[in-house]
């Protein structure tokens, strides 16, 4: 016990210090936005693409219900893995900890969804690499179904974003149907992840949580005893998005 709450307090001490370098170095948020800048330009060629494919209209709905839970999956996966990630100490330690702090916000401050696409695309490294490599892929002789399908993927993955701002911000009757009928992610759904331990990390519509919560269970032990307790005695400024 005497050493589980010492390791307790040096996580403590690498969460503040870690979130003291996020606000200290302006350079953080200037890697947010080129990640924003280079995330939002690669998906708007590639939008440019996938209009141009030829795919019947069925074939676009079909593409857009496979990628719809792909993208679920995979923003589910890597928020369950960086939601248990504790590495403040290393270069990535400043983006780690004040990631966390969405746990903390019930309430993000109110924005335009346009600015909301765009800032939550900062944050999402892993984009950069994947849209690349779609755009590289879309040069070669691929079936047209699997490139609609991986572009689709691409920019579904900001829409999460926004589909998490929702629902947390929105008072909206047509959010609320949107939600109901799960084309956005429904608070009741979403609410077990921040009240519950090491569960519904999926967040574009919580259509693969039922995966992820079986993979959550074997890998980690969870937030609510670990990462949720290193900011406990954090009293800087939240995240400029993320408020
Ligand atoms: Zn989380
Ligand atoms: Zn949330």
């Amino acid at each position: 016990m005497k050493t589980s709450n010492t390791q307790l307090t040096i996580k403590q001490k690498e969460f503040n210090q870690a979130m003291e370098a996020y606000h200290l170095h302006g350079y953080y948020q200037y890697i947010y936005k080129l990640v924003s800048l280079f995330n939002v330009l690669l998906q708007l060629i590639l939008l440019t693409i996938m209009v141009s494919l030829e795919i019947t209209w069925y074939g676009y709905i079909i593409a857009l219900f496979i990628a719809y839970f792909l993208t679920d999956f995979i923003n589910g996966l890597v928020h369950m893995y960086m939601d248990n990630n504790e590495n403040y100490r290393s270069k990535w330690g400043a983006f780690i900890a004040s990631f966390h702090l969405h746990h903390k916000t019930q309430h993000y401050k109110n924005s335009n969804l346009f600015l909301v696409y765009f800032n939550e695309s900062g944050a999402k490294f892993w984009l950069v690499p994947y849209l690349i490599l779609v755009w590289t892929v879309s040069f070669l002789a691929i079936n047209s179904t699997t490139l609609l399908i991986l572009i689709m993927i691409g920019i579904l993955s900001s829409v999460a974003e926004v589909s998490h701002y929702l629902c947390h911000n929105s008072n909206s009757k047509i959010v609320a149907r949107l939600q109901k009928y799960r084309i956005l992610l429904p608070m009741s759904h979403h609410k077990q992840h921040h009240e519950n331990e090491n569960e519904g990390y999926a967040f574009l519509n919580g259509s693969s949580d039922f995966i992820i919560d079986i993979i959550a269970k074997k890998l980690y032990t969870g937030y609510k005893n670990g990462s949720d307790k290193h900011f406990e005695g954090y009293k800087g400024a939240g995240t400029e998005n993320r408020d």
